[in-house]
C-alpha cells in the first residue's frame, strides 16, 4: 500500500483514498471508468488477475464485449472469485458488464455470475448505428441524467430487491440491488458523475459498517 510520504500526487492519492476501486481491466472501456474515478479522487486499481480482487473496496464490470470478458474469466479460476467478489463487496457494472452480473442472460443465452437478480436481453436495442445518446428522468437528485446506450443490453425483469433509478422506453437503464449497481448505459462517457458518486457513497456506507 501506498504511504503518504514524499511525492505530491502520491500525498493527495493517499490523502482522499483511503477508498481503493478495481476495475476489471481484460477488455473494454476500462480506463474511461480509471479515469472518471480518478478524477473523483480515489485510488483505482486495474484488476487482470483473481488475486488482484483481494483489498478492493469496490470493483468496476466496464462496457465491451461480455463473451470476450467471459473467456477470460473462465481462466484461472477468475469466474469464481469474481461471483464471491460481487457476492459481498459493492460492484458497479455498465453495459457488458451488466450481462456478466444478471442472473439470466438472453438474445442467446450465455453463463453469468447470476448476482444481479435481473434477466438482461444483449443487444436489444439494435446494432452500433442504433446507438444512441438520451437525456431521460432519473431518481438521483439533480434531474435527467444523460445516458449513452451503445449496443446496450435492455434489462427485461428484476426481482423484488432491485430498486429501478431510471428508464428508457419503461425497461429499466439504472438499478441498484444492496451492494451493486447496474446502468446500461455509460456513465464514464460523460462529464456528470452522478452515478460515480452514487457508488462510491455505497462504497464508503460498506466501508462504515
Ligand atoms: N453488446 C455488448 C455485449 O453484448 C455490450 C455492449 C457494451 O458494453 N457497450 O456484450
Amino acid at each position: 500500500m501506498a504511504s503518504a510520504t514524499t511525492r505530491p500526487a502520491q500525498q493527495s492519492a493517499a490523502n482522499s483514498h483511503s477508498i481503493a476501486i478495481g476495475v476489471l481491466a481484460l477488455q473494454g472501456d476500462y480506463a474511461a471508468h480509471a479515469r472518471a474515478f480518478s478524477n473523483s479522487g480515489v485510488r483505482t486499481v486495474l484488476v487482470r488477475k483473481p488475486e488482484e480482487l483481494a483489498c478492493l473496496d469496490g470493483l468496476v464490470l466496464p462496457g465491451g464485449e461480455s463473451t470476450t470478458m467471459l473467456k477470460f474469466l473462465e481462466q484461472h479460476e477468475f469466474f469464481d472469485a469474481l461471483k464471491n467478489f460481487a457476492s459481498t463487496t459493492p460492484t458497479f457494472a455498465t453495459c457488458a458488464g451488466v450481462i456478466l452480473l444478471a442472473r439470466e442472460v438472453l438474445n442467446p443465452t450465455q453463463r453469468s455470475l447470476g448476482v444481479l437478480d435481473a434477466t438482461v436481453e444483449r443487444n436489444a436495442y439494435g446494432r452500433q448505428i442504433d446507438s444512441a445518446i438520451l437525456t431521460l428522468p432519473t431518481k438521483l437528485p439533480g434531474g435527467p441524467l444523460e445516458m449513452v446506450f451503445i449496443r446496450s443490453p435492455r434489462i427485461t425483469r428484476v426481482g423484488p430487491s432491485v430498486e429501478v433509478l431510471a428508464r428508457r422506453d419503461n425497461f429499466p437503464t439504472l438499478v441498484r440491488q444492496h451492494y451493486l449497481l447496474a446502468a446500461t448505459f455509460h456513465p464514464e462517457m460523460t462529464s456528470d458523475s452522478r452515478v460515480q458518486d452514487l457508488f462510491l457513497e455505497m462504497v464508503r456506507a460498506r466501508r462504515k459498517r
